[in-house]
This record gives C-alpha cells, structure tokens and sequence, in this order.
C-alpha cells in the first residue's frame, strides 16, 4: 500500500461543504483506504491575493492506485464538483492536490511528486503537521519545513 497526502482547498460558495463532499468521494473510492483528515483550516490567500479567504485539509490514505491513477480520482472530483479553470491561483470550488506518495520522487508533463511548491505553503504544511508531525520531506522534517514559512494566515475553524 502507497502512503499519500492530499492537500485540499476550496474559497467558492460553502468551502467547507465542498470540502465534506471531496471527501466524501474519496472515502467511496475502491482502493482508497484508511483515510485520516486534518481539521479544517481557514487561510488567507497567497499568490493571486484579490478573492476570498480559504478552507484548507490535508488527507492522509493509503492506496494501490498509481500515481497517475490517483491523479485521475483527484482531478475527476474538480471535475464533478465544477471546477473551472479561469484565473491562475484564483477563486475555485475544489482543488485537489497531491502532495507526497511514499518517498517517490518524480516529475513528468502531468506530475510532479512531491507538489513543487509545498515547502512554502503554511495551508499545505500545517494540516498535514497536524495529521503527522514525525513526517520526513526528502531530508527535512516538517517541522523544520514550517520554521521556513509564515503560519500566521493558517487558522483552525
Ligand atoms: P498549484 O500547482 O500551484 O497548486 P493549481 O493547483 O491551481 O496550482 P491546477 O490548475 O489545479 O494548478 O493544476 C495544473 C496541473 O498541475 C494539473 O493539470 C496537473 O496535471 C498538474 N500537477 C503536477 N503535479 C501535480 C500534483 N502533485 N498534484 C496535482 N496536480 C499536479
Ligand atoms: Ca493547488
Ligand atoms: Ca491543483
């Protein structure tokens, strides 16, 4: 079984409902197990700054999917959930991102493994430090990764 973290956003209409319908489908996917989900974090926007704040989560599971599999369930919920594509980092139902897949590392066209902007992103580290605050990242631990970064736009909801 493949150990993966997701990392979950929404900032349209109900963010956190959203977010319950994400998971919600990924609880009913075949070959997704054992599915632990950090609390639900608001967080104010990085990159593109001009839209709503977010709710963020990170997911831990375990699978036998691919990477590229998993990233057809992945993309297959923005799908069902309406996503559309219009601003670069802007407003969007659901996005749903992977984060780490065991210890791969890899990058391709369609995947990079772990996410390439992860390290500075306070939404993604701090739920996925709340799931597990052991976890290695290549040779730094989370906890080294999030001195780095400014947490104080993370809040617990
Ligand atoms: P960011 O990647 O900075 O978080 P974003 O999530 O808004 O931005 P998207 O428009 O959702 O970007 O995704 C663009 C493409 O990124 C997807 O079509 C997908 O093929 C690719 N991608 C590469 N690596 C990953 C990954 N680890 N998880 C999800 N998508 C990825
Ligand atoms: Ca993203
Ligand atoms: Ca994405």
């Amino acid at each position: 079984m493949h150990k993966v973290y997701l990392s979950l956003g929404s900032n349209i209409g109900d963010p956190v409902s959203y977010l319950d319908k994400a998971v919600d489908i990924l609880k009913n996917t075949q070959d997704i197990h054992k599915l632990k989900v950090s609390s639900y974090y608001q967080t104010d926007p990085v990159g593109y700054l001009d839209q709503d704040v977010f709710v963020n989560i990170s997911v831990y599971l375990e699978t036998d999917l691919s990477p590229y599999e998993l990233l057809e369930v992945c993309q297959g919920i923005e799908e069902t959930l309406k996503r559309v594509r219009v601003i670069r980092w802007g407003p969007r139902t659901i996005d749903v991102d992977i984060i780490l897949f065991d210890d791969i590392k890899m990058t391709d066209d369609k995947l990079t493994i772990p996410h390439p902007r992860m390290h500075e992103r306070a939404f993604v580290l701090v739920p996925m430090f709340e799931l597990d605050d052991q976890l290695m990242i290549e040779d730094k631990s989370i906890e080294e990764l999030m001195t780095s970064v400014d947490t104080s736009g993370v809040r617990k909801l």
